[in-house]
């Protein structure tokens, strides 16, 4: 595929995004809190993450090392990899064991559209990594480079940081809500949302490039309308939930 068709495709995908980001604003994807027995088979939660999560690594390194220059990968395209490779790491093999999720389940519709998810984003970066884009050495020294890292890891930190204040709200065994606290959800409900959108920033200035900008553009229309629905449930059922929070973005959504 050269360029011109590549380009046009990911312009596709793009179009897709922003038809689920409406979607998602009325509908509410069921998993989680909102999890529903009307979509179908379901399966364990845990093994719907891993499932959802793992193949993403194995499609981006498959088109990057049979790409046409797959035999010549610069240390620069190695280390936009590593970025990637490191989220997807903790988000398929460490966060779905860390979760106190037992006898919790998803729908196994939701886990194959995750899964659809993450594989479209997963070919488009390996490919372009594989076939479009040789980062030279100079690239680690841009503006680009280092202010896209810096966000990817404060966004990165915020992501590990709400995530584990939310896993820890259960003693082991427990499957009940409660109102986080700490962290930055004293400004919103949904930081760990907000952290992974700002990783996904970083790495869209980082990598300066389509698949980056797109990856960005479906986190967000995966996010905020989740974070929306989080917010919503919180305050139906906690009549003292902190009226200053807001959803995602604080002080504006
Ligand atoms: P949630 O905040 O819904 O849940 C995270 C974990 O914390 C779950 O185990 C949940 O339990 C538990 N939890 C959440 N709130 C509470 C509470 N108030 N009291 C007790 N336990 C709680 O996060 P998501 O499932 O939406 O997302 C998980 C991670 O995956 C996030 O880091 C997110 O950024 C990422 N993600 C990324 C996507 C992308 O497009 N890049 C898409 C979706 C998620 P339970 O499951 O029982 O509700």
């Amino acid at each position: 595929m050269n360029y011109e068709n590549y380009y046009y495709l990911t312009l596709a995908w793009i179009a897709v995004a922003i038809a689920v980001f409406l979607l998602l604003l009325f509908v509410t994807a069921p998993y989680g809190r909102h999890t529903s027995k009307n979509w179908g088979p379901m399966i364990d939660n845990r093994v719907g993450w891993v499932i959802m999560e793992v193949f993403v690594l194995v499609v981006l390194y498959f088109f990057v090392f049979t790409g046409r220059y797959g035999s010549i990968q610069s240390k620069t395209n190695l280390i936009i990899l590593a970025f990637f490779t490191l989220h997807y790491l903790n988000r398929s093999l460490i966060f779905p064991f860390r979760l106190r999720t037992n006898g919790k389940k998803m729908p196994v519709v939701i886990m194959l559209m995750g899964m659809s998810f993450n594989l479209a984003n997963g070919f488009l970066i390996g490919y372009f990594l594989g076939n479009l884009r040789i980062y030279g050495d100079y690239w680690l020294t841009t503006p680009a480079f280092i202010i896209g890292a810096i966000v990817f890891f404060i966004g990165m930190t915020i992501n590990w940081q709400s995530d584990t204040i939310l896993i820890n709200l259960r003693k082991p065994g427990e499957t009940g809500y409660k109102i986080p606290t700490g962290g930055l959800f004293k400004w919103v409900s949904c930081p760990n949302l907000l952290g992974e959108i700002i990783e996904w920033t970083g790495f869209a200035i980082l990598s300066w490039s389509l698949p980056g900008v797109t990856f960005l553009i479906w986190t967000f229309a995966n996010l905020v309308p989740r974070g929306l629905a989080h917010h919503h449930w919180y305050k139906e059922k906690f009549e003292d939930y902190p009226k200053e929070r807001k959803a995602v973005f604080p002080k504006v959504w």
